[in-house]
């Protein structure tokens, strides 16, 4: 037997009692009862996205509604800036070429975040920008962009600014109307606490003028059609009722600990994790920008890094996720997200320290584990 510890940045443990939900019989969606339970989701994901707009749910993984975002907006020409710090950062260019969009990609180097200033230069420079995309955690890198910074600069445009908070929602503070975030995306399997499946999109009266003009090819990622629907708490597909269910229990228990709480816990943990692996030694990948959504760990050159990650899954049933493209080997990825208590930090540390230390990596055992309980006492 194994006992099994999801510390990845999604897919993220689900709470029992919304797993018993879900495991109820499945009952048809044109109903008042589906209705009901659309509609006081509809209002809590407003709570949680800090908008007073509609929040569309989809049925797809995250990129959906990265890919709606583009598809919805845009016409084929119109030209868009992108933010290339790490893989998702990327998929939003890729999107938007594929669709015949014209890119002008800021390259930022991986474990940094971006600065507000070029992207502003670069809007001085092309006055006819339709949108600007970006990140609010860059999960392949573990870096946290300043989206306030960029949503000031961008505010002062016609551009519109679309926020891929996916993995991010919840654990790292995103105020979208506060801070005039146009488009807010996020999706199900991050802090969200819910399997796979569901991906989320605010749209502001500044997007919906602009989604008018849009030419793009669409069909099933039509947000007008989704958008008539909400009106009715309904949606234009079989929506994935199960997860909808769901979704209805998780934001609930978000409302009832507090946004703020929720923030807090994510910040504490987060921290602590930074704390211990210090302790042991280790760098941190993003150190000038680290995200409470992700820790990102660089390995020392002495360890074997594909090893790690494996050896501490595959024998230990700790899933953390290694790193991507560059990173590969490099590093490993940490989250507490969604479902998660301080003796999760604890677990996390002790099964890093004896990974590593099987691995050969010098330490004294239980550094990092002290380390991280005083961080946890400390802040509170
Ligand atoms: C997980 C994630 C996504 C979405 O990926 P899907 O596999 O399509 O759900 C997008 N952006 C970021 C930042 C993510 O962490």
């Amino acid at each position: 037997m194994k006992k099994e510890f999801l510390m990845a940045p999604g897919p993220t443990p689900v709470p029992p009692d919304v797993l018993l939900e879900m495991a109820k019989p499945i009952f048809h969606h044109r109903t008042k009862r589906f209705r009901d339970i659309v509609a006081e989701a509809n209002q809590n994901l407003k709570r949680v996205l800090l908008t007073s707009n509609p929040v569309l749910t989809l049925t797809s993984s995250g990129t959906g509604a990265m890919e709606a975002s583009v598809v919805n907006m845009l016409s084929p020409g119109d030209k868009v800036i992108t933010i290339n710090g790490g893989k998702f950062g990327e998929r939003f260019g890729l999107i938007a070429k594929a669709y015949g969009i014209q890119v002008l990609e800021i390259m930022v180097t991986w474990g940094e975040a971006v600065d507000s200033s070029k992207v502003e230069a670069l809007l001085k420079a092309n006055s006819d920008v339709k949108a600007v995309f970006a990140t609010l955690c860059e999960t392949s890198t573990g870096v946290k962009h300043d989206i306030k910074s960029l949503a000031s600069v961008v505010g002062k445009t016609n551009a519109i600014l679309v926020v891929d908070a996916i993995s991010g929602l919840t654990a790292d503070e995103l105020k979208t109307d506060d801070w005039g975030v146009d488009i807010a995306i996020a999706g199900s399997q991050k802090a969200l606490m819910l399997p796979p499946g569901l991906a989320f999109l605010s749209i502001s009266e500044k997007a919906k003028a602009l989604m008018e003009k849009s030419t793009c090819p669409k069909f099933y990622f039509n947000l007008k059609k989704a958008l008539k629907s909400y009106e009715a708490d309904d949606t234009p597909w079989t929506p994935a009722l199960t997860l909808i269910i769901g979704l209805n229990s998780v934001l609930k228990m978000i409302l009832d600990e507090g946004m703020d709480n929720v923030l807090k816990r994510h910040a504490r943990h987060a921290e602590a994790i930074r704390a211990g692996v210090q302790a042991l030694g280790l760098k941190l990948y993003a150190p000038s920008a680290p995200s409470n959504t992700v820790t990102s760990v660089k390995i020392p050159d002495s360890v074997d890094g594909l090893a790690f990650v494996k050896k501490i899954r595959d024998e230990k049933g700790v899933t953390f996720a290694g790193g991507q493209d560059d990173a590969k080997g490099k590093i490993f990825r940490a989250s507490l997200l969604g479902y998660a208590c301080d003796f999760d930090v604890v677990v996390a540390m002790s099964a890093i320290e004896m990974v590593m230390h099987e691995l050969g990596y010098k330490f004294e055992i239980g550094t990092g584990v002290k380390k991280a309980q005083q961080s946890l006492l400390e802040v509170r």
